[in-house]
């Protein structure tokens, strides 16, 4: 089913690539981070075209929260403990920036995009000191914070972490806003690179900055994207007869409940998992949920999305890698990509116009955080290699991207990778990268 978003918005179609193009720079992927890029790039005098497999905003822009903000479930403490005090504040300073320039942006281009002002809070209904701690952790990096057991939730919290001024909006209609004017090819996937060229199945693309923005890089060869990230799946429900929330709120409690409201529905989410790794009916648990504290409601819609998931909990943006000076890369944004791909936009447009980048070290893909990763990197690692070795014993299910093992997801009806994330419809069509073809599957 389709989000709520694309359910009150079609977005306008864009022609094709119309055969071998020369350009400065060429993004690809028409999602938040690929536009937003392409708008800043473009504002900044460089000639830059869009390129879009499918349509604009059909990717995990569409099935997104859209909570703007800097409160990214808890990471501060592990940002200060895993990449020290300074890169924490630089990584605080870019998601604050990136909501003041949204609210500039959207006040600036009066863009109706249903922009408004709300907190955000992490709330816990179980005994501990999780959010007090990420309470000191955000004050001392300076961010505006304060604790409360009071929320417009339907159960008694614990504890509640608000920050203030953050921000709420409809992402397509604030992508509509700011495609308006790019260079946008859509219908036009990528299909391999090479230095400065881009082939696509309609012709050649040449641009001397190349900006890989489409959700999972799909090369295996370089820069390693595949051994450095997997994909995480959430649920969601849009539901009528509720009184709309002020507030955005989070649970840090297991199965994560996220709460906004929009467009006059709650949007309710949360019961994410390891893409490929299906445990119970995630849309049935929020079911669950929803009879018990809103039995009032009726459920209007429900979709599931999924985000690329770093080792580190941080985004990578900036140079794709030393062996490709001229590709810069965009993922890894953990479920927070509206202030990340602000950031990443500003970030490398800057760095391409040559201009000073603040916070570059903190979000750079040559990273290496071990105090903040080893334990992810364990699992993804372990759960890689069991897909890959599955895989050499199921040929009739093997994912084309690297060969691993493809396991049904009974509730979305797909075939889904555990490893790195690639999805394919019941007959084997491609959802979803980093694969780039469909995969030949059992009948379902
Ligand atoms: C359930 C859920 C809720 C979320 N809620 C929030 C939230 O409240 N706040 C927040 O900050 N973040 C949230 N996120 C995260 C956020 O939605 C994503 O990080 C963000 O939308 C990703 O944008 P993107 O542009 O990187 O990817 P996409 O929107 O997926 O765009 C990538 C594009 O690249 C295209 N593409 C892929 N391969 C190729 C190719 N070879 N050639 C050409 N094009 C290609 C795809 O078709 C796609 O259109 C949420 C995520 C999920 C899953």
């Amino acid at each position: 089913m389709k989000s709520i978003w694309h359910d009150t918005l079609p977005l306008p179609s864009y022609p094709s690539l119309p055969g071998s193009i020369r350009t400065e720079a060429a993004v690809i992927g028409g999602g938040l981070a690929g536009i937003l890029t392409a708008y800043y790039l473009t504002r900044s005098g460089i000639q830059t075209v869009v390129l879009e497999a499918r349509r604009i905003g059909s990717g995990q822009t569409s099935g997104t929260t859209a909570k703007i903000t800097a409160q990214h479930n808890l990471i501060y403490q592990k940002l200060i403990a895993g990449f020290g005090e300074e890169a924490a504040r630089q990584y605080v300073s870019a998601n604050q920036q990136a909501i003041r320039e949204y609210t500039r942006l959207i006040r600036s281009k009066s863009i109706d995009c249903d922009f408004q002002e709300a907190s955000a809070c992490l709330y816990t209904r179980l005994p501990g000191d999780a959010l007090s701690q990420e309470y000191k952790a955000a004050s001392r990096l300076g961010i505006p914070a304060h604790l409360s057991a009071d929320t417009e939730l339907p159960f008694p919290v614990r504890n509640a972490l608000y920050f203030p001024n953050q921000a709420e909006f409809h992402p397509l209609k604030f992508l509509k806003a700011v495609a308006n004017g790019l260079t946008i090819y859509e219908n036009t996937p990528v299909l391999s690179a090479k230095g400065h060229h881009l082939h696509t199945p309609l012709g050649e693309v040449t641009a001397r900055h190349i900006i890989f923005a489409c959700h999972y890089p799909f090369l295996l060869w370089p820069g390693l994207y595949f051994a450095r990230m997997y994909q995480s799946r959430s649920y969601c429900l849009s539901l009528a007869g509720i009184p709309p929330l002020k507030d955005m709120y989070l649970g840090i409690d297991p199965g994560g409940l996220s709460f906004r409201s929009a467009r006059k529905r709650l949007l309710l989410g949360g019961f994410g998992h390891r893409t490929g790794i299906i445990p119970d009916n995630s849309y049935q648990r929020l079911q669950n949920f929803v009879h018990k504290y809103y039995p009032a409601a009726k459920t209007v819609s429900h979709w599931s999305a999924q985000d690329c998931m770093s080792l580190d909990q941080v985004p990578y943006i900036g140079p794709y890698s030393f062996l490709e000076p001229d590709w810069y890369v965009i993922t890894g944004f953990n479920k927070w990509g509206m202030t990340a791909s602000m950031v990443a936009a500003q970030l490398i447009s800057r760095k391409i116009c040559k201009k000073p980048v603040p916070w570059e070290s903190v979000f750079t893909p040559r990273r290496i955080r071990l105090k903040a990763s080893w334990r992810e990197a364990m699992t993804h690692l372990s759960e890689s290699s069991r897909g890959l070795a599955l895989g050499l014993l199921h040929p009739n299910r093997r994912c084309p991207h690297m060969g691993c093992r493809l396991k049904w997801n009974p509730y979305e009806c797909t075939w889904e990778c555990p490893c790195h994330g690639s999805r394919f419809s019941h007959q084997g069509k491609l959802l979803s990268g980093p694969a780039q073809t469909s995969a030949s599957v059992p009948s379902r």
